[in-house]
């Protein structure tokens, strides 16, 4: 399980190109950083959807003979990230249904945040689901809308939902490709020779060869065929939003996000983190992967020289907890490179902190290895609220600011001092943009505000209705 914000997904689409399903998993490859629970590919021949799911990373969830089993010239498809609960095959995207107007599939990035009251509202009229995505809540509610068309059908589907959705749709003779009118999550549009390529991010259109040619705009319907692309804008304008969390941690470093770069805005995160809380360290060690960018910035800002002293192991198994009762969280598998840290003040780095038990395990490593004094920078302010948009967050009784101070959560880690980028200092490294960005979960501004959802009632098997 994971101890910080997660993406939920990853989507990638090709149409006009022959090898649209090898192209397709070449970019989920890309993607895989965004869900490593299960991935999928989509293609039409002929008008017919061929299709294969997998659970796992790409490699294997997809492996090359079934992907080139996958014919045609268009494809979508889906990486997933599965809370645990979700981890199942059937939830696997993209999925295919037969639609009044012949197969479509569909694959979708973010989160609605009125999802279970529409499903409640759509079973109640007799609709059956057959997974617990908010995807289907879409398709359900494209299969019963009035209108006649299938784009005013879809449109007037989208009209009913709130919240983060890049959504790509596919047919025998169109690809759609969609993004929320707030833009939470990022999407791109690309070219690679006469094909037209969509990707969650930039760095899967560079993966097959594509050119970016931009961002999808926020609540943009782009419609492909063999015409051509068209471009709709069926909502009235919103204020953006993109997630602020993929610039500080989830996106790929080397993709460029809601038009700025990922790599140089976390440098300048670290940077400003350094300029904001300067630490009393002879050397700055980044969190493996996640910290490495913002301890570059903050090395160069700080003068203290940054060095790779820990080192992710490979994937070992959770330790069991003890007869102390310790260890219940996850290990994280590091090494210590001893001969660095042994009676030096370290500098530990990381993009943000949320739960903090692999932060805490790295500084009791360090303490192990003789570091004299082990100073926390987190390149991110603190969590204080949870996503609705798409991320997963952990729930609030794990954040911070409901386990007690800063001080206390220095306490938890073990540190000599914690401190994080100020929420000015984030909008200040985020310069012109960062009015169009959400910090929802650093300042509690909501851009739209969740709706109380109804409970969902399981009914047991074989036993009475309430009121029966
Ligand atoms: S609440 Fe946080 S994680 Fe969610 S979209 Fe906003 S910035 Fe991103």
């Amino acid at each position: 399980m994971t101890t910080e914000p997660t993406e939920e997904c990853g989507v990638f689409g090709v149409w006009g190109d022959p090898a649209a399903a090898q192209l397709c998993a070449i970019g989920l490859g890309a993607l895989q950083h965004r869900g490593e629970h299960g991935a999928g590919i989509v293609s039409f021949d002929e008008g017919k959807a061929r299709s294969h799911r997998g659970l796992g990373r790409v490699e294997a969830a997809l492996p090359s003979a079934a992907v080139h089993g996958l014919d045609g010239a268009a494809a979508i498809g889906h990486v997933r990230y599965a809370r645990e609960a979700n981890a199942e095959l059937n939830n696997v995207q993209p999925f295919v249904v037969n639609d009044r107007d012949g197969a479509l599939a569909i694959a979708h990035n973010g989160q609605l945040l009125n999802g279970a009251r529409l499903r409640q509202g759509l079973e109640a009229k007799g609709s059956l689901f057959s997974t617990n995505s908010d995807t289907e809540v879409i398709l359900h509610l494209l299969a019963t809308s009035g209108q006649s068309t299938f784009t005013n059908r879809l449109i007037d589907a989208l009209y009913k939902v709130e919240g983060a959705h890049c959504l790509l749709l596919l047919t025998a003779d169109k690809m759609v490709v969609v993004r929320d009118p707030m833009g939470f999550r990022p999407l791109m549009i690309g070219r690679r020779g006469p094909a037209w390529v969509v990707a969650s991010e930039s760095c899967a259109l560079e993966q097959v060869g594509a050119d970016q040619l931009r961002e999808v705009l926020p609540g943009e319907v782009i419609l492909v065929d063999r015409g051509g692309a068209r471009s709709l804008r069926p909502w009235p304008e919103a204020p953006r939003r993109g997630c602020t969390f993929e610039h500080l941690r989830l996106a790929r470093a080397d993709s460029v996000v809601f038009g700025q770069g990922v790599y140089g805005l976390r440098r300048r995160f670290g940077e400003r983190l350094a300029q904001e809380q300067p630490a009393d360290a002879d050397l700055v060690l980044p969190v493996p992967e996640s910290g490495e960018l913002a301890a570059l910035g903050f090395a160069a800002q700080s003068g203290a020289p940054l060095e790779l002293g820990l080192r992710r192991l490979a994937e070992i198994a959770p330790v069991r907890a003890g007869a102390r009762g310790r260890s219940t969280a996850p290990n994280p598998g590091f090494s210590v490179v001893r001969s660095l840290v042994l009676g030096r003040r370290v500098a530990l780095v990381d993009a943000s902190l949320v739960r903090g038990e692999t932060c805490r395990r790295l500084v009791e490593l360090l303490r192990e290895a003789g570091a004299a004094a082990v100073h926390v920078r987190v390149a991110a302010p603190p969590v204080v609220g949870p996503c609705f948009y798409g991320v997963d967050t952990p729930p609030p009784d794990a954040l911070w600011v409901n386990r007690g101070s800063i001080e206390g959560a220095r306490h938890f880690l073990g540190a000599d001092s914690l401190a994080f980028l100020s929420l000015e200092g984030l909008h200040a490294v985020e310069g012109a943009a960062a009015p169009t960005l959400c910090d929802a979960c650093f300042s509690l501004r909501y851009p739209i505000l969740p709706q109380v959802e109804p409970e969902r009632v399981q009914l047991p098997l074989f036993g009475s209705a309430p009121g029966t």
